[in-house]
């Protein structure tokens, strides 16, 4: 029989606690709607009464959301010391989001019960046990988060037993162990657990753990290994401080490495495109070294190590990138042989013979020594061995460009001009920006549209400048890395000069050039 570790996301609750994460209802339904087709067990939407936003969300959830496969929960604390749990403003809100599930978070260290609480342990315990009763009674299904929880075992087992112990008998269906603050390490959460889960023989656990000792994913691991059989954490590792357990590594780690069910085995292909789409709504830039899911995952950059991934690929790969919808790439550099650039042509498309590759190998380190980088250049790297291959672009020639700039009244006005030849016919064309390279990359458009109109499909996304050291006692020149992108597909460019517009030219137009091959491609 396969094992089973009960998926618990907190993206929305516990994720939204980063620095720089601010989450609008739609966007929580986004991720909802993305997380529901990953296939977790059960998506945390937020805690109630927080704020209007919580409240909206919640009650848009009720009218918009239609989740196949996971259960959205509610959050929220158990009661306030000395009223019941009916008169708690704070119950109520919860009660109110009217999720099937709901998960109470209580205090299990004894040092928070003393200062932060300022209540008696027997207090402690019975604010926990009542509120879990109260929402069983509502008949809802519970599972109580133990706040600090291995904090409070190593300063008072007794007493943070105790409190799981009421929170199992009056009814909570998973007994969380959070590690709050984030710096147990693996050998402490083995021992803490193994003796947790056979004190309360009966009860059904989960674990909660913070990054802070770089450890969250492994603990997670540690916790299920001893027993505990729901795992929270976030998308993308998101929290606050060094963020929660990365679900994106827990799920895999589970599921191709430990032989326990997660999500649906056929899913596991999505977690890549869900990992980047909730970068995406969040409005984050993904960190491309993530574990499994990110864009340097399997990414591979050294001669020697590339031309033996093309014939064992299980040789230098822990496990297959599609496995995780991931796939491998190669980087180009000077590092690189012949065979890595054979290599990344064919992931193009495109055969060389050993002799073109040859060549691109020279022009890359005649480049490289110019200040030129290729590693996020795909584009142009395309296109130069395209070149080697006997490939000229068709789509213009490049008569001349030239630009102006103008401080006026206090604004910066550029106005540029291209001359290019397209099918013979001479076309000139004006336009301005706000900048010189904006004005230029319109020109440009312009002059092309009437021939090409899918030009405007291309955009511009991210526009890169580096300056590089003179070491030779030439002046200095800047390098220029931009990235296109279109319904499709997305790739990057490089230019590099003394002056920042011709590096701006090479880049922004062999950008559109790139575009134009794809798109030819595909039509
Ligand atoms: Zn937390």
């Amino acid at each position: 029989m396969t094992k089973t570790v009960e998926i618990y996301d907190t993206t929305l609750r516990d994720g939204t606690q980063q620095e720089g994460i601010s989450l609008t209802p739609k966007d929580k339904l986004a991720i909802c709607r993305l997380l529901d087709n990953l296939g977790v067990a059960y998506i945390e939407g937020g805690w109630p009464g927080a704020n209007p936003k919580e409240d909206d969300f919640f009650a848009r959830a009720r009218d918009e959301l239609d989740l196949s496969t996971a259960k959205l929960v509610a959050f929220g604390s158990t009661r306030h010391k000395g009223i019941t749990a009916e008169d708690d403003e704070q119950v109520n809100n919860l009660l109110e989001a009217k999720t099937d599930t709901v998960c109470l978070v209580g205090k299990t260290w004894d040092y928070h019960v003393e200062h932060a609480l300022r209540t008696s342990l027997d207090e402690a315990v019975a604010m926990v046990a009542d509120t879990v009763a109260f929402f069983r009674s509502e008949g809802r299904e519970v599972f109580f988060d133990a706040e600090h929880f291995f904090d409070g075992y190593r300063s008072n087992p007794d007493f943070a037993v105790a409190v799981l112990q009421a929170a199992h008998d009056a009814g909570a269906a998973r007994l969380v162990m959070c590690d709050t603050n984030g710096g147990f390490l693996d050998h402490e959460v083995e021992r803490i657990v193994g003796e947790v889960t056979e004190r309360v023989s009966d009860g059904t656990f989960g674990c909660h753990f913070h990054n802070d000792s770089g450890m969250a994913v492994g603990n997670s691991l540690t916790a299920v290994r001893n027993g505990v059989y729901q795992v929270q954490g976030c998308v993308n590792g998101y929290g606050e401080r060094t963020g929660n357990a990365d679900l994106c590594t827990v799920i895999p780690n589970l599921s191709l490495k430990m032989g326990y069910e997660t999500i649906p085995e056929d899913n596991l292909g999505r977690l890549t495109h869900i990992s980047h789409n909730v970068a995406d709504v969040i409005n984050l830039t993904l960190d491309p070294h993530l574990p499994y899911v990110g864009s340097s995952a399997f990414t591979h950059k050294a001669g020697l190590h590339t031309s033996a991934l093309a014939r064992r690929p299980d040789a230098y790969e822990h496990l297959a990138p599609s496995a995780v919808g991931n796939r491998t790439r190669v980087v180009v550099s000077e590092l690189a042989g012949r065979s890595t650039v054979l290599a990344k042509a064919k992931e193009t498309g495109l055969e060389l013979t050993d002799e073109q590759a040859q060549d691109v190998v020279d022009t890359i380190k005649e480049k490289e020594h110019l200040g030129f980088q290729y590693e996020t250049a795909d584009g142009s790297f395309e296109l130069l061995a395209r070149e080697a291959s006997g490939w000229t672009q068709s789509f213009f020639t490049l008569e001349s460009y030239r630009v102006f700039v103008e401080r006026r009244d206090g604004d910066v006005v550029a106005e540029a001009t291209v001359k290019v030849l397209v099918d013979s016919e001479r076309i000139v064309s004006t336009r301005e920006g706000d900048g010189p390279v904006s004005a230029l990359d319109r020109a440009l458009r312009a002059a092309l549209r009437d021939r090409y109109p899918q030009v405007d499909g291309i955009k511009l996304t991210d526009y890169r400048v580096r300056d590089l050291d003179s070491s030779d006692g030439t002046s200095a020149r800047v390098r220029v890395l931009t990235e296109h992108a279109d319904a499709e597909t997305s790739w990057g460019s490089v230019g590099v000069h003394q002056d920042i517009i011709d590096a701006s030219w090479t880049a922004v137009s062999e950008g559109l050039v790139m575009g134009l091959v794809r798109n030819a491609e595909r039509a």
